[in-house]
């Protein structure tokens, strides 16, 4: 039977991006879910201190994380929803296998890369000075946040997971996942596969842009907050984004993430939200052909109001709600949770030669 596995970092509330791209294909497979599968959804904490969190900060995160996939409708009664630090066997898996990772691969991720705004092309190795005032130069890169897509690999791994629903950002993670199993089952385990190498499944919704720089991905960690809407934002909020969001100049409305990403991520949103209004975003392009750029942002903000609205005042009744029973549910989810790490690891540890018989 599948196994379902994806997690999201509490380093605040999510966006948009997070909503089409992952948390409501979260929604979709739990709701489709045949009765035999499991569906594991983590609130990844240990991933968030890859960069530097101030504690009350990070515990506040962590509540608002959970009360917004309650209000995006995972649900504890089919999915287990549980903070990744509850369970401590993903940090004991991803020593295991960091033990034979290669720092020659993790250089080639691009993540970390763009997380200290380095340029893909970048290698560790390279001991250049840093490439901005603000990005630190090579020599002070942080052991963990090269070394997370294993911590990633553990994560996934640990559940014997089958499928990873994730943004487009993840692919290259997940290709790393893959190798990371295969090549510890090579060593340990050839006749029987102990770790499963798993699936991608991609939203079609797989990478929405920033509003102000919509030649980036939109993300939690941005400082500009007009760069994302949130799934919890007022109309006049998302209006007011909406507005100021970066378009061109040109006349009308067409389609061409090259040549107009700004439109053309906008004609996105609005299609992934809701695709049944076109057959396409092309289609829709072509339905808005003459409409003014204003009318156009507005006609967004219209459909994004209507689409979050009833998440919105889930998340406000939730967090509004008893912090006793939020916390119940992460505790209920990391008990469920580490049952099943624990039967993995118990595996790995047997195959490696940590028992007494
Ligand atoms: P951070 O900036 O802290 O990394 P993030 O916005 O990238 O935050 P994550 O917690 O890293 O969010 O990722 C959660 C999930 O959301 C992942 O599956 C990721 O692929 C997906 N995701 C993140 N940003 C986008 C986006 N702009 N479009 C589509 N999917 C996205
Ligand atoms: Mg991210």
């Amino acid at each position: 039977a599948r196994v379902i596995f994806s997690g999201i970092q509490p380093t605040g509330v999510p966006h948009l991006g997070n909503y089409l791209g992952a948390l409501r294909q979260w929604v979709t497979l739990q709701d489709a879910a045949a009765p035999d599968e499991t569906l594991l959804y983590a609130i990844v904490d240990l991933h968030a201190i890859t960069l530097k969190q101030d504690p009350a900060q990070l515990r506040q995160w962590r509540r608002e994380m959970l009360a917004s996939l309650l209000a995006v409708g995972l649900d504890p009664k089919r999915s287990i929803i549980f903070c990744q630090s509850d369970v401590p066997q993903h940090a004991e898996l991803m020593w295991i296998l960091s033990c034979n990772a290669s720092m020659g691969y993790l250089s080639r991720m691009t993540q970390w890369k763009s997380k200290l705004s380095l340029p893909a092309t970048a290698s560790p190795l390279d001991l250049a000075p840093p490439r901005s005032p603000s990005a630190p130069s090579l020599p002070s890169l942080k052991l963990g946040l090269f070394s997370y897509p294993v911590l990633q690999a553990a994560d996934i791994l640990l559940y014997r997971t089958t499928h990873v629903p994730v943004g487009e950002d993840q692919s290259q993670h997940l290709e790393f996942a893959r190798e990371v199993a295969n090549s510890f089952n090579h060593i340990f385990s050839p006749t029987t596969p102990l770790l499963i190498p798993p699936e991608t499944i991609l939203s079609p919704a797989k990478r929405i842009m920033s509003l102000t720089k919509p030649t980036k991905k939109m993300s939690k960690s941005d400082p500009d907050i007009k760069s994302r809407i949130l799934i919890t934002d007022s109309k006049d909020v998302i209006s007011k984004k909406l507005k100021s969001s970066l378009t061109d100049s040109l006349d009308g409305i067409s389609y061409n993430h090259s040549t107009r990403p700004g439109v053309s991520n906008l004609i996105d949103i609005m299609y992934y939200l809701d695709e049944s209004i076109a057959s396409s975003p092309v289609q829709l392009c072509a339905d808005f052909q003459n409409m003014s750029l204003k009318a156009l942002k507005e006609k967004v903000a219209e459909a994004v109001d209507t689409q979050i609205r009833d998440v919105r005042e889930r998340y406000e009744s939730v967090m509004g709600g008893d912090a006793g029973a939020l916390a119940d549910v992460g505790d209920e989810g990391a008990r469920k949770a580490e049952e099943r790490a624990k039967e993995t690891i118990g595996r790995v540890r047997k195959v490696l030669g940590f028992t007494w018989d």
